[in-house]
């Protein structure tokens, strides 16, 4: 027992992928959940206990709203989970739309910003108060073609560290996770990219991704789960402003 139960819990972008199995995992240990997302009949087919509203976290009026709903529903907030990021453009700097750039930055990195200013107040309030960001592999190395994405993923790494200093006195925990290669349709379609990029076919890109990558497998979006439930939970009490790699020791992208 984590003793999360009756935790007050926002998660972003809660219908599909890790977002999902972190909106699971809480219900499953008694928490309240609510969650946002863009998949509106994703969110449809969540367990009926889940609270919901389709939002973007990167337009400031549809946040406001969530917030408003989800505090009102759940009677407060207790644990901020920023789980929402899109893959962004691929290709060179030079060849990358602003427009692209823009929209990786916001939904990536800007919405961690648009969330966390209104859940402060109300996790000032809470007594096992915490925010887990969701930064990626992308967050500790350059990645060729895809630019946007890395530079929000760092992004989130510095906000997380900056944010955690500022809560510390509050008793509010601040950490980042940074996963690996996830098992899914999202790091399928990444790997496909990048042996398009190489010249090679998938199954070579997925020998060459392990063969720098100590524990040669998948994470799962449940273990990634596992350690987003343990830092919000009372155990977790003294670990903040943590860049945690969870990704079998990955050192290439
Ligand atoms: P996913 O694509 O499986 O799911 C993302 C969800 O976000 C979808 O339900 C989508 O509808 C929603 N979404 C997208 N833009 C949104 C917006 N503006 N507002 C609200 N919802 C929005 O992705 P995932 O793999 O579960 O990724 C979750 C997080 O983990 C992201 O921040 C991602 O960058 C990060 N991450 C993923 C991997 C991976 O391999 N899958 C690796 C490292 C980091």
């Amino acid at each position: 027992d984590l003793g999360i139960t009756g935790l007050r819990v926002l998660v972003t972008a809660g219908a599909n992928g890790i977002g999902r199995a972190v909106v699971e995992a809480f219900l499953a240990e008694g928490a309240q959940v609510f969650t946002c997302d863009l998949d509106a009949e994703g969110l449809g087919t969540l367990d009926p206990a889940v609270g919901h509203m389709v939002a973007d976290v990167a337009d400031r009026g549809q946040v406001a709203a969530l917030f408003a709903q989800a505090t009102e529903r759940m009677g407060g907030l207790d644990v901020l989970v920023n789980n929402a990021g899109i893959a962004g453009p691929t290709g060179r700097v030079e060849e990358i739309a602003v427009e692209d750039w823009d929209r990786c930055l916001d939904v990536c990195l800007t919405s961690q910003f648009n969330c966390a200013r209104l859940a402060i107040p109300h996790l000032r309030r809470s007594g096992n108060a915490s925010i887990v960001n969701l930064s990626s592999a992308a967050g500790k190395f350059g990645f060729a073609m895809r630019a946007p994405y890395a530079a929000a993923k760092w992004g989130v790494i510095g906000f997380t560290k900056s944010l955690a200093i500022e809560l510390g006195e509050a008793g509010i925990r601040v950490n980042a996770i940074l996963p690996g290669l996830v098992a899914g349709d999202r790091q399928r379609r990444v790997l496909e990219a990048k042996a398009q990029q190489r010249g090679i076919g998938f199954a070579e890109m997925e020998a060459l991704a392990f063969s720098f990558t100590s524990i040669k497998d998948y994470v799962t979006p449940q273990q990634l789960a596992d350690q987003i439930l343990f830092l919000c939970s009372p155990r977790g009490r003294t670990i903040s402003g943590q860049a945690i790699s969870i990704d079998g020791d990955t050192r290439m992208l």
